[in-house]
C-alpha cells in the first residue's frame, strides 16, 4: 500500500518504520503507542501523507507533533514538499502493545459508567453565593434552571465571566440544588478538560462504540465548566455537539461556563456557537465594593471570625479584581491571627496585605504585551492570533508568548487561548525557543528588553 517517491524511488514503508522508531525514542513509548502505532505513510508527487485513523487523530497529531515529524523526515532524508494528515476513517487496527506495562500505564483509565451520584463541593451552594449587581442575572437564571431543569427557556444556560468570579461555584450550586431537592435524577458535572480526556480515552481504547455515550444517555442535567478549553479541538467539539444536540432535543438541561462570551471563543464550530446563542447567556462582572464587603463578611462569618468594619472596608477597597483573591487574603489573615493569637486590626491587615496590594498595581495584561510586541515587529496585534506559520508572524508570536509567561501570572492554557486558541504545549515550545535564542543573540536580547521597558512604562 505504500507508494514510492516517483522522483527518488524511496521504499517509503521501511523508511517510515525507521522514522517511527525515532519518533518512539523522542516521545516515549506511551505517546507513541497512542498516537503513532496505527499510522501509515505514503509519498505522492513529493508530498508526504501521514495516514491516521480519523479526523480527531489528524488534528491532534498535527497540533502536537508536526515539527517533530518534519524534523525526523528530514533526518531520514526523505524529500517532501508538504506534510498532510489524512484521516482514513477505517476501524482501529488491533495492535499488540509494545510491551506489557503499557497496557496498564499508557492512558489514564477513566470510569465510563453512568454516574448516579455526582459529588459536589459542599461550600458551592446558592446559600453561600452572595448576590450583587454584578452577578444577579447569572444567579437568578442558575436558580431557575436548578428548580426546573429542562423546563425553562434557558437552555443551554451559559454563564461567562473572568477568572475567580464564581462560575464554578454557580455550576456546582445548580448540581447541588438539583441533587438535594431531587429536581433531576442523573446529573453529570465535568470540566471541559475532563470531557476531552474521557473522549480521548474512549477513542484510544474503544472497547465498545457506545461506552463513552452511555455516560450521557440518561443525563437529565449536564454541567460543563470552562468550555473555552474546547477551543481548537475539533474532534472533541464534534462529539460534544452530538451529545449536546441529543440532550436538547430531549429537553434535558445543559449549563455551561466560559471565560468569555461564546462567540468570542476562538476556533469553535459555527454550529455550536449558533446553538449556544439560542439559549441564555448571562455574564458575571467583577463585584462592586458593596458586594465585595458582603462576600468578606459572609466568609469571615463562616469561619467564625469577627472582623472590624474598617478591616472589611480596607480589604474590599484594595482587592478589587476577583473573589478568589479576596478569599486568599482572608485566609492569610485568619492564619496569621490564629498563629499570633492577636486580633485582626487595621494595622495588622495593612501589614499582611501589603504585598498583595502592591502586586495588584503591577498587573499586566496579555493584550498589552501583544500590542507592544506587535508594534515592535511592525505587525498588527491581531496577526499574533492568526493561523499562519510565516516566520515574520510566528517569531513575534513566540516572543509575545514568552513575555506573557514571564510578566503575567496567567496559566499556559490561558496564554495559548489568547493566541488564537493554541495549545499550552505550543506556549511551552515557544518559550523554550526564545530562551535558547536569547543565549547567543545579543540583538534579540536588546529588542526584548526594550519591549519589556515599554510594557512597564505603560503600567505606571
Ligand atoms: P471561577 O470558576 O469563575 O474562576 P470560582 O467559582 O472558582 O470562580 O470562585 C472562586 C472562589 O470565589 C470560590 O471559592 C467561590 O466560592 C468564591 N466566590 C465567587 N463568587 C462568589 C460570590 N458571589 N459569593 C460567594 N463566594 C463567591
Ligand atoms: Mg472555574
Amino acid at each position: 500500500m505504500f507508494k514510492t517517491n516517483s522522483s527518488n524511488e524511496i521504499p517509503a514503508e521501511s523508511q517510515w518504520q525507521k522514522c517511527l522508531q525515532r519518533i518512539c525514542e523522542k516521545i516515549g513509548p506511551a505517546s507513541y503507542e497512542t498516537w503513532f502505532r496505527t499510522t501509515d505513510f505514503l509519498i505522492n508527487h513529493g508530498n508526504a501523507h501521514i495516514l491516521v485513523p480519523n479526523q480527531f487523530f489528524a488534528d491532534f497529531i498535527e497540533e502536537h507533533f508536526s515539527p517533530l515529524i518534519e524534523e525526523i523526515l528530514k533526518e531520514a532524508q526523505i524529500p517532501f514538499n508538504t506534510i498532510s494528515f489524512v484521516p482514513t476513517q477505517k476501524e482501529w487496527k488491533i495492535v499488540e502493545p509494545l510491551c506489557e506495562e503499557l497496557t496498564d500505564s499508557r492512558v489514564r483509565t477513566v470510569p465510563l459508567s453512568v454516574e448516579t451520584h455526582q459529588k459536589f463541593h459542599p461550600n458551592y451552594t446558592f446559600e453561600r453565593f452572595v448576590v450583587g449587581d454584578s452577578n444577579r442575572m447569572a444567579h437568578a437564571a442558575a436558580l431557575a434552571v436548578a428548580e426546573a431543569p429542562g423546563k425553562t427557556t434557558f437552555n443551554p444556560l451559559i454563564v461567562y465571566g473572568g477568572t475567580g468570579l464564581g462560575k464554578t461555584h454557580l455550576l456546582q450550586a445548580v448540581g447541588h440544588f438539583a441533587q438535594t431537592e431531587g429536581t433531576a435524577d442523573h446529573i453529570v458535572y465535568l470540566t471541559s478538560e475532563e470531557f476531552s480526556a474521557q473522549y480521548i480515552d474512549f477513542v484510544v481504547h474503544r472497547k465498545d462504540s457506545t461506552s463513552f455515550y452511555k455516560k450521557f444517555t440518561f443525563v437529565d442535567l449536564l454541567l460543563i465548566d470552562d468550555i473555552h478549553f474546547f477551543s481548537g479541538k475539533p474532534g472533541t467539539q464534534k462529539e460534544f455537539c452530538r451529545i449536546f444536540n441529543k440532550l436538547l432535543l430531549e429537553r434535558k438541561q445543559i449549563v455551561l461556563s466560559s471565560d468569555r462570551p461564546p462567540d468570542k471563543i476562538p476556533d469553535m464550530m459555527e454550529h455550536i456557537i449558533s446553538r449556544f446563542m439560542g439559549g441564555l447567556i448571562a455574564d458575571i462582572q467583577p463585584p462592586n465594593l458593596e458586594t465585595r464587603m458582603a462576600i468578606i463578611r459572609q466568609k469571615a462569618e463562616i469561619d467564625g471570625l469577627s472582623l472590624p468594619n474598617e478591616v472589611v472596608q480596607f480589604i474590599a477597597s484594595h482587592i478589587t479584581s476577583n473573589v478568589r483573591e479576596l478569599e486568599g487574603t482572608l485566609i492569610k489573615l485568619i492564619a496569621s491571627s490564629s498563629f499570633t493569637g492577636k486580633d485582626i486590626t487595621l494595622d495588622v491587615a495593612k501589614e499582611l496585605c501589603g504585598d498583595v496590594i502592591s502586586r495588584k498595581n503591577e498587573r499586566i495584561s496579555i493584550r498589552l504585551i501583544q500590542q507592544k510586541v506587535a508594534d515592535s515587529f511592525g505587525i498588527s496585534a491581531n496577526q499574533l492570533s492568526a493561523h499562519t506559520r510565516k516566520r515574520d508572524v510566528s517569531f513575534p508570536r513566540s516572543v509575545a508568548m514568552y513575555l506573557c509567561k514571564k510578566l503575567t501570572s496567567q496559566s499556559l492554557r490561558t496564554i495559548g487561548l489568547d493566541f488564537g486558541g493554541r495549545d499550552y504545549s505550543t506556549v511551552i515550545y515557544s518559550c523554550k525557543k526564545i530562551d535558547s535564542d536569547l543565549e547567543n543573540n545579543q540583538e534579540l536580547r536588546k529588542k526584548i528588553e526594550a519591549i519589556e521597558a515599554s510594557i512597564n512604562s505603560h503600567q505606571q
